[in-house]
């Protein structure tokens, strides 16, 4: 049997005919030669193959060949007695190896050699010219995953197999089905490499399972119990053969794959690179965070990306992967992308976290305001717009970092000359004033009631234990919740400091606040869990449970929003829609197990 299977459990599903820069223009005679059907020409074709590829060695193109069988480019071809005479007829002293994994039994169609290189070339971002050169040859021997990259249809024609471009092909979801039918997955550290640190690599294999937990409704646990088969997901460090349908090959090469949609094998012998910071350009290494979240990916149901800065391209286990033979590339971080995570959602559902704020947080940049809209749940913060990694509470606003493990609003008030902000943030029964520019608190906590609080005399104060508040810039006023009741407040003096104990400029129940449109869909429900302001076109958001509505303040607003992470919605004035559920509207909001501080750590 094979060292290698014919076709592997785990395949890249590659689309290839798919149009768009960079093109590279395919050479005139391999155009010619390859839509030949005559023998003697596809023998001319490979000839030329060999010959005009950059003058590789025997053993270079017995290796290339071998390679593109490994890894799913010539799955069912086999190299014929013509490659056999070629390369005995040619002057090269190179040895060749009696135990390659050539099967010289069955005819090569060279036609399918030429696809199969440039199909490979496409994959590595190389001028697509179907022939074996120097430069395709190297790319095959940077370090990369060992699983398949691409299965192709041979019952499919010639003419609708060959790609005509070098495009980047999108990371696709494998056809393989997954036995993950749950959301909460366990995993294990089966075999260990004595060469390196359990406590390091456990922590790495964490961080890689987090990295996705960030970014789909996924949890995963460690388990530490020693039967085999007892995790959902097994790791292991292994070499050469290991008791698996493929073998590992040493160092370079097939660095780690995935094994019957359930295991990890990472190549013992691979110098790995326990970094979980920007890389070393160092040859040779792997760089193992990436690899893991690589391979997850694939277990996850993930195919191979021809995107070079994708982390499911097959070179990205590399601690100097592909992308940096781009002068101008920077080694990528083991972050997900956006195909990545809109592949991984469909297959496991949206993230649906409970929301408890969103705001259009403004600060101060130079002499005017810049603003970005940031959603809190629980202890997580996700900026709008940059991807789903959240932060803690406590990095995106330090001064509540140990103070709080959840806020019940966050709100900014402008002073009418539009020069001052005071930045809010409202908890249980206390209160706290940040600095709008570092989020650092200006005074300790204060009591709800004592400053905003009902006073003798006075019919209303603003109550403890909102559920949501706004700052409508329209009107200048701060709008505080609970149950069905609105408490409208005018909270800054003209001299921008906070005006307190005046409560209310109105005091009125949410269904005359917002008056809900003929045709709404669903009634609000209350109490509510966040409500939001939108700036960009005075939208007002109510949010409860995995549910919002929406009530555009001005007459002829539109949704002027421009952020790839909201939807559009349909604008009435003044009247209360229902707008669907969270998931809808702000959609990269995913498991809060690993808030982190990218905002201030870089
Ligand atoms: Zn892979
Ligand atoms: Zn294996």
């Amino acid at each position: 049997m094979s060292c290698y299977p014919r076709l592997p459990l785990l395949i890249g599903y590659l689309l290839l005919l798919v149009c768009g820069a960079p093109c590279y223009a395919r050479p005139a005679k391999a155009l010619s030669t390859v839509d030949s059907n005559e023998t003697q020409n596809r023998a001319v074709d490979f000839e030329s193959a060999i010959s005009n590829g950059s003058l590789l060695s025997d053993g270079e193109v017995r290796e290339a060949v071998a390679y593109l069988q490994k890894f799913g480019y010539l799955n069912s071809l086999e190299p014929s007695a013509q490659i056999h005479a070629l390369l005995n007829s040619s002057n090269s002293t190179d040895e060749i190896d009696s135990g390659s994994d050539i099967d010289n039994s069955t005819a090569l169609d060279s036609i399918d050699l030429a696809e199969a290189v440039s199909k490979f070339q496409a994959v590595y971002q190389l001028p697509m010219t179907g022939l074996l050169d120097l430069a395709t040859l190297a790319a095959m021997r940077e370090g990369r995953c060992g699983v398949a990259d691409a299965q192709f249809d041979s019952s499919s024609s010639r003419a609708a197999r060959r790609p005509k471009r070098s495009t980047p092909i999108r990371v696709e979801m494998d056809a393989e089905p997954r036995r993950f039918d749950t959301r909460n997955l366990s995993w294990r550290l089966a075999r260990m490499s004595e060469r390196l640190n359990r406590n390091q690599v456990t922590k790495l294999i964490r961080r890689a399972f987090s990295l996705w937990a960030s970014v789909a409704p996924l949890r995963f646990s460690q388990v530490f119990n020693e039967q085999e088969g007892t995790a959902d997901i097994e790791i292991g460090f292994y070499r050469g053969s290991h008791n698996c349908q493929r073998r590992f090959d040493g160092p370079g090469g097939d660095a780690a794959h995935t094994q019957a949609a359930s295991a990890i094998h990472i190549d013992i012998e691979e110098e790995l690179q326990l970094s979980d910071n920007r890389p070393v350009r160092q040859r040779g290494a792997v760089h193992l965070l990436r690899l893991l979240v690589h391979e997850i990916g694939h277990l996850l149901g993930l195919g191979h990306s021809s995107h070079l800065s994708s982390i499911m391209h097959p070179s990205s286990v590399n601690a100097r992967p592909a992308l940096l033979r781009r002068p101008t590339s920077r080694v990528p971080a083991a972050l997900i992308g956006r195909d990545e995570i809109r592949l991984v959602r469909e297959r496991y559902g949206p993230c649906s976290p409970r929301i408890d704020a969103i705001i259009d947080w403004r600060y101060e940049l130079g002499r005017g305001f810049e603003s970005y809209t940031r959603v809190v749940s629980r202890g997580s913060v996700w900026t709008q717009g940059r991807g789903g990694y959240p932060d803690s509470l406590g990095c995106a606003w330090p001064g509540l970092d140990g103070r709080l493990d959840r806020v019940d609003a966050v709100l900014q008030a402008e002073s009418p000359d539009g020069r001052a902000l005071i930045s809010l943030a409202f908890s249980g029964a206390e209160y706290f004033v940040m600095n709008s520019s570092t989020g650092a608190l200006l005074s300790s906590a204060a009591r709800i009631s004592a400053d905003f609080g009902r006073r003798t005399g006075e019919q209303y104060g603003i109550p403890e234990s909102i559920d949501a508040a706004y700052y409508d810039y329209a009107k200048r006023t701060a709008v505080f919740i609970k149950g069905d009741w609105a408490f409208e407040y005018d909270l800054l003096q003209h001299n921008g400091s906070l005006r307190k104990n005046n409560c209310c400029v109105r005091h009125v129940k949410l269904n005359r606040m917002f008056p809900k449109a003929p045709n709404n869909l669903k009634p609000l429900v209350t109490p509510l869990d966040a409500a939001y302001y939108r700036r960009s076109d005075s939208t007002v958001f109510l949010i409860s449970g995995q549910d919002f509505w929406y009530y555009a303040s001005n007459i002829g607003a539109v949704n002027r929003t421009s952020d790839a992470d909201e939807a559009r919605l349909p604008a009435q004035p003044k009247l209360l829609h229902y707008g669907g559920k969270v998931h809808q509207q702000w959609r990269n909001l995913c498991s809060m197990a690993d808030a982190r501080c990218s905002l201030h750590s870089g």
